[in-house]
């Protein structure tokens, strides 16, 4: 589903070039779950921006569903985001004036899909029915953390990028949550690419990649 072969990715801070990505190869397949862990700076936000199409590689050669991304226009990014992707974003990046329904819905009008009772469901299974209705700016951080993974969950996609979408959880509401990634992943085929620094998180995924320098150990 994700393949990078020798991607370099380095970014300008005045004088001074800091290279993040230094011919880093992966290989993501269909219903694969990775836990990605990294200490922090080494590049592992930029990694998900990159195969999310948020950011943009200097060289190399990425492909998404079988798919060499090097023509791709914005129609095209617009088309994989819409009908294959979800993300969960290290800030969350809600709409913070609208509730949580609205929130979801917006996120599925994007994606060209409707309200099912997936969706109700998903609410549900992520304990945030009783503030189904409530603003966003009116919930907790871990609240919060829950309606972005709803959100990125909604439109069932093929591949959920996740960063560190149990930071702001407790023991168990970060328990509960991975046991429905990983159960949604054994279930619609979900391919998980997820940064944790827990290594509970971790163990519930099948692989661990460990991005050092540029580099992935596996
Ligand atoms: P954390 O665990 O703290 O979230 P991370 O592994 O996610 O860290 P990144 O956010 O990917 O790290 O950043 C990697 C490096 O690239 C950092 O040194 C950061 O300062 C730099 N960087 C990231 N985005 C940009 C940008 N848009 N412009 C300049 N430098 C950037
Ligand atoms: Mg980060």
């Amino acid at each position: 589903i994700v393949t990078l072969n020798s991607v370099c990715k380095g970014f300008n801070d005045g004088d001074k070039h800091h290279q993040v990505l230094d011919n880093t190869n992966l290989q993501l397949a269909p219903a694969e779950t990775v836990a990605l862990t990294g200490p922090s700076g080494c590049g592992k936000s930029t990694l998900l921006n990159i195969i999310g199409g948020f950011e943009f590689i200097d060289s190399g050669n990425l492909s998404l569903f079988g798919n060499n991304t090097a023509d791709w226009h914005d129609s095209q990014w617009s088309q994989y985001r819409r009908s294959n992707l979800g993300v969960v974003f290290q800030q969350f990046n809600l709409l913070t004036p609208l509730n949580v329904k609205d929130n979801i819905a917006f996120s599925l009008r994007l994606s060209q899909q409707h309200w099912s009772p997936w969706c109700d469901h998903l609410i549900d299974l992520l304990g945030l029915s009783a503030v189904k209705n409530r603003h966003i700016e009116a919930l907790s951080g871990g609240q919060q953390q829950r309606v972005a993974i709803a959100r990125a969950l909604a439109h069932k996609p093929q591949l959920l990028l996740a960063d560190e979408p149990t930071g702001n959880l407790d023991e168990n509401a970060g328990r509960d949550v991975m046991t429905l990634l990983t159960e949604l992943a054994k279930e619609s085929q979900t391919s998980i690419l997820m940064v944790t620094h827990s290594a509970e998180c971790a163990a519930f995924m099948q692989r661990r990649w460990h991005l050092e320098q540029g580099h992935i150990h596996e």
